[in-house]
């Protein structure tokens, strides 16, 4: 053990290795510890990072034959689709000036998951989506006749690893304890130190500029179960974005998912202190891979006072997500008279039964205030609209969290002694 490096954790000074207690010695403050305390500290400060392999198999001349490409002139997007398949609008812009274009570069997708949604069902989910959005901005009641639903292949990276993390947590026990004339408060200070594994399975990323991330994550999950493998045929009669995100970009938002998901599983396994904090931590992966696929969505734009918003449908499953914002003056009119209601109610009850005070009316208020946001929270949620997802939960591989590294060392204790000031009576 190097001990130079090594900085006591009370005062930061450096810490010494005494050979006959067998302790780790801090000259400055005068403090003792653990070695094996010590040590854990610093346990989290390797490991190289969470990679991927990512997939450089282009498009074979016999793909290439049987397929044709499209340009948008009017949003640029890159467009595939089967030989005899004759594209006439984009799907993102709805523009009719797509131009044939020439295949050039590009990863093979691997898989595609097929349509399930047909576009029947596509129109009916979307036509029901406009009843009984109370916050819906009336832009939308006029008339919502669906200018054209666009069947989509959108391409997807999906990313798997076993993804190995190592936290060190700074963590505290305190317990105060009153005399006569003193307050003690005790503290008690650990290293805890976990290290675990978790393996990820199909995390999608859309490698798709064209459709934002918050719309094709809120489309998630899809089943990868039913994908089929790609050949140009499978796209006859709908039209595939060509992937213009990388897969080595894209791999920044699943490290970010597959970050938070094993930081939260690892967290969940510290309890018993007052406080915990991270201190540092380290990841690493093994046998992380990268597949392309396409996914199937049903895509439908509506221009409102000259703003373009767009709903989506996962074309397996049949989620819909969209852009619409909320109507703010109607969420401000529902929440007042919620607030007003539960406030009025409760007044009358404390009335009755005779326990109107301020402090009575205060707890009627907050309790006006609480119903008031959960009606206004439930009639945004109506809305689905499009947010990013946080981790990658879903997509744990069987047996979740595999800890091999469970440690929970003492560190030091600390006691603050303050005098309690007597009031004069
Ligand atoms: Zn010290
Ligand atoms: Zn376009």
């Amino acid at each position: 053990m190097d001990t130079v490096a090594y900085k006591c954790p009370n005062c930061a000074s450096p810490l010494t290795f005494d050979g006959a207690s067998g302790k780790m010695i801090c000259r400055a403050c005068d403090s003792r510890f653990e070695p094996d305390a010590v040590e854990a500290m610093y346990a989290a400060q390797t490991g190289s990072g969470i990679d991927f392999d990512t997939p450089d198999e282009g498009y074979a001349a016999s793909d290439v034959a049987q397929m044709k490409a499209y340009r948008c002139n009017s949003c640029g997007a890159e467009l595939i689709t089967e030989g005899t398949t004759t594209a006439t609008e984009c799907p993102y812009c709805g523009s009719p000036t797509i131009l044939p274009d020439r295949i050039e570069g590009g990863i093979r997708p691997e898989l595609v998951v097929p349509f399930v949604i047909s576009k029947e069902e596509a129109q009916r989910l979307f036509e029901e989506y406009f009843q009984g959005k109370k916050l819906l901005p009336n832009i939308f009641k006029k008339d919502n006749q669906i200018a054209e639903m666009r069947k989509l292949y959108v391409p997807y990276w999906l990313f798997d690893c076993d993804a190995d993390a190592t936290i060190v947590y700074a963590a505290e026990k305190r317990r105060t304890e009153r005399t006569d004339d003193w307050e003690i408060e005790t503290i008690e200070h650990y290293i805890v130190h976990r290290s675990g594994t978790m393996s990820f399975e199909n995390i999608p990323v859309d490698g798709s500029v064209k459709l934002d991330n918050r719309i094709s994550e809120s489309l998630e999950p899809y089943d990868l179960s039913k994908a089929v493998s790609f050949s140009p045929s499978v796209l006859s009669g709908s039209l595939a974005d060509h992937a213009d995100v990388d897969a080595a970009d894209c791999e920044k938002r699943a490290v970010e998912r597959v970050e938070k998901s094993i930081t939260s599983a690892i967290r969940s396994t510290v309890s018993g202190y007052t406080s915990v904090s991270e201190r540092s931590k380290g990841f690493s992966s093994k046998g992380g891979k990268v597949t392309p696929v396409l996914l199937p969505v049903w895509l439908i734009t509506t221009v409102k006072d000259g703003k373009t918003y767009t709903f989506a449908i996962n074309g397996q499953t049949g989620k819909l997500t969209c852009d619409v914002p909320t109507d703010k003056g109607k969420a401000f009119l529902w929440g007042a008279g919620a607030f007003a209601g539960v406030m009025g109610l409760g007044a009358l009850i404390l009335h009755l039964i005779k326990q109107m005070g301020s402090g009575t009316l205060l707890i009627v208020g907050l309790l006006a205030l609480i119903v008031a946001f959960c009606v206004v929270a439930g009639l945004i949620g109506q809305l689905k609209q499009a947010g990013a997802q946080s981790g990658a939960s879903d997509y744990v591989r069987e047996g979740g969290l595999n800890l091999r590294q469970k440690q929970d060392l003492f560190l030091y204790t600390k006691t603050n002694r303050r005098k309690i000031q007597k009031q004069e009576q």
